[in-house]
Parts: structure tokens; sequence; C-alpha cells
């Protein structure tokens, strides 16, 4: 018989942070809040881990720092620690990014190894000074065009990630994202305002006093542009106006040197996910530098190399955050993050190889 037990740290002491050992946890599900959660995952033994479930801290998975994790006793407080954190859902709420951006909740239900990422956004018109404007039916346009935008992008991302501890490396998490426009209680809220198409649009990272992110948008914004690339310069041009309203690409051009992008779904990856824009400006210009949030770019560019190993550039091209409508693996980064804060654990795009487990038969 092989025995093991855990040794907790010392009082005051964190063990040091190290691939492998566990990120700070988020807080677990209520009863009141996994019930509707629940009802997606569709899954009886949810219910009952849900509601029978023993008090959060001592479920979390934390690895005795002492304890070689290729020992027996390793491998059997792993699969000890594996069976407490199934009990329960992980969940973490009004996520932001270590770059101060971002607003979204995530839920990772370990027994159907399914992550669910919630976005909920309000909208809201300005006033403006001939209340008429505002016509029942043209709001009711606006928010399809704004639900069309941002569903079309970032209601498709999907995804896997897996954990990367030692002896949790068949743990799976399948992304889903979900997103619904609720007035009650948004992660952001977006402005209509009726002034035309001089105005920019743009997204606001910083939270309001009720915990929201703001994105600011003209009713011109709300149909998609039509960027052309400079192929000598590799600048992008927004040539929206010149080919007409709605946009529609010259006969005889290259479709190829014309990028779409869906003005409300750009704005909404800031907001929502976080995520800073990866287009390229005239970075000599300092309003140009301070409008492409280069410390933001810096920073995301930084964790992408951190937890998927690659190192995302700023170019004109055909992803969401620069001048396209394609959101790219780089873009899961948030949830990612925000899974491993939620679950306590290491996660990543790539599954380890398993091993074998160190138990030696009689
Ligand atoms: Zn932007």
């Amino acid at each position: 018989m092989i025995r093991y037990h855990h040794t907790p740290p010392p009082l005051g002491v964190a063990p040091p942070r190290q691939i492998g050992l566990p990120r700070v946890p988020g807080t677990a599900l209520t009863r009141a809040t996994a019930l509707p959660l629940q009802r997606d995952v569709g899954n009886r033994k949810v219910t009952t881990a849900v509601l029978q479930r023993a008090a959060q801290d001592s479920a979390r998975p934390v690895p005795d720092p002492t304890v070689d994790q290729d020992s027996a006793e390793g491998y059997f407080a792993a699969q000890d620690a594996i069976r407490a954190f199934q009990q329960q859902l992980w969940t973490v709420r009004n996520y932001q990014l270590p770059t101060g951006w971002g607003n979204f909740d995530l839920t990772y239900c370990p027994v159907s190894q399914q992550v669910r990422v919630d976005i909920r956004y309000a909208v809201t018109f300005a006033d403006p000074a001939d209340p008429s404007v505002w016509a029942d039916h043209l709001k009711a346009a606006a928010r399809a065009e704004i639900e069309r935008s941002i569903q079309q992008v970032w209601g498709r991302v999907v995804g896997t990630f897996w954990c990367q501890q030692p002896w949790w490396e068949h743990l799976r998490a399948e992304l889903k994202v979900r997103i619904v426009e609720d007035d009650a209680t948004p992660h952001c809220r977006i402005t209509v305002y009726q002034d035309g198409r001089n105005s920019e649009a743009y997204a606001v990272s910083q939270r309001n006093r009720a915990n929201e992110t703001e994105i600011h948008i003209s009713v011109g914004d709300l149909a998609d542009r039509q960027f052309r690339i400079d192929p000598q310069t590799r600048t992008a041009k927004d040539v929206t106006s010149e080919l007409g309203f709605p946009p529609r690409i010259p006969e005889g051009a290259d479709p190829e040197d014309y990028l779409t992008c869906p003005v409300v779904a750009h704005e909404f990856g800031h907001a929502g996910p976080g995520l800073p824009d990866v287009y390229r400006g005239r970075e000599d210009d300092g309003w140009m530098r301070a409008w492409h949030n280069q410390a933001s770019f810096d920073d995301f560019q930084q964790l992408v190399q951190q937890e998927m190993g690659r190192k995302p550039e700023r170019r004109n091209d055909r992803r969401v955050m620069s001048h396209g409508n394609v959101a790219t693996l780089d873009d899961l980064l948030p949830f990612l993050l925000a899974l491993q804060e939620a679950t306590g654990l290491d996660w990543g795009e790539r599954k380890q190889p398993a091993r074998e487990a160190p138990v030696c038969l009689p």
C-alpha cells in the first residue's frame, strides 16, 4: 500500500511560481448562478455535484510543492485532487486581463469538459438634437446590425485548451462563447450616436462606475467598412465613402486588396475580450501611438508569447483587431488566461503527452 499525504506549505510562504504549479483560483459558482448554466450543460452529474459539493476551498487543486510529481506519491495525490476538482463548476466573473482590458465571465465544467465565456452587452442611444431621428424602427435596425456584426466574428469562436499539470493532461476545455444583449447586467455598453460618419468609433477599456466597459459608435459605423491595403507601404486606407454606401468593391479590382471590417465587432474585441489593436499605424506620430495603445499591444504580445509560444505582429491584414473580420488563435488568449484564473490550473493550446503511472504491481 502506498501512503501519501498533503503537507501544506508554511503559513505566509507562497510556493514558487513555476510551470506546473497552480495559479490563484477564482471563485466557485453558487447554487443560484449554477442553475441556468447546468441547463445548458444538461448533465445530472453536474446538478448533484453543485448541490452537494463540499466547501470549495477543500476542492481546489493545490499540489504539495515538496512532493515529486513523478513519484507514486505525486501521482496518487494528483488523482485525489482531480476527483475533488470534478465535484464543482469553476468560474470567474468580470475577468480583466493583466493589461487592464476586457470584461467577461467564464465558467468551466470538468464533467462535460466545456468552458463557456459569457459576454453581455447593452445598447443605448445617445440623445439626438432632434428626437425624431431615433424612430423605433431605426433603433431596431441598429440593434440588429450590432448583433450581426458581433455574432459573425465573436459568436463563432471555438477552441480547445488542455491542462498542462502533471497527471492532469487528459483534462480539456472545449470553448464556447455566448454573447447576448442584456440591458440589466451588461459587461459592456454600446452607445450609438446620431452624428453621421465623421466621428470615430472607439472602445473605452476602463470600466465605468457600473463595472461596464464602453463602446462609442456612430450610426454610420454600424455598416461594415472597406479598407484597401497599399502594397507599397502596407498601410490601410478606409475607402468606404469612395466606394459608395454600402461599400462595393470596384469592378475589375482584386477583392484581395480590400478588407471588410465590421467596426462594432472590432470595438467589441477591445471592450469584451480585451484585445489590443494589431494594425500598423504611423508610429512616429504621438497621437497615433496613443491611439494604438502601444503599451497594451506590447503586454499582449508578451502574454501570447508566454502562454502560446508565438509572437503576434502588427500588420494590416484580415484579423479582426487589424482591418479584417477574422478572429485568430491569438484572440483566444483572454479566455485561456481567464480559464487559468477560474480553475487555478495551468492550461495551454497543446495536449501534453500522457505519462506512465509509477505504480508497481505486487
Ligand atoms: Zn481598435
